[in-house]
């Protein structure tokens, strides 16, 4: 799976890097994905995560 951050749209909460760590983390104060695609291990949090994020920042395909 390939997960997107929405740069315009994220508000840099932090929740999407505490779910998941493994994939997402803060940098400048917006929320980055560290690893494209994401593997299989981690894809079950990334979804977590991008299910929790407030204002839906969070994509993947
Ligand atoms: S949960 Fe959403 S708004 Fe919060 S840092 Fe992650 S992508 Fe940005």
């Amino acid at each position: 799976m390939k997960f997107t951050v929405d740069q315009e749209t994220c508000i840099g909460c932090g929740s999407c890097e505490s779910i998941c760590s493994d994939v997402f983390e803060l940098a400048d104060d917006k929320s980055q994905v560290k690893t494209d695609p994401v593997p299989a291990e981690f894809e079950k949090c990334a979804v977590v995560a991008e299910k929790d994020c407030p204002v839906q920042a969070i994509s993947h395909e």
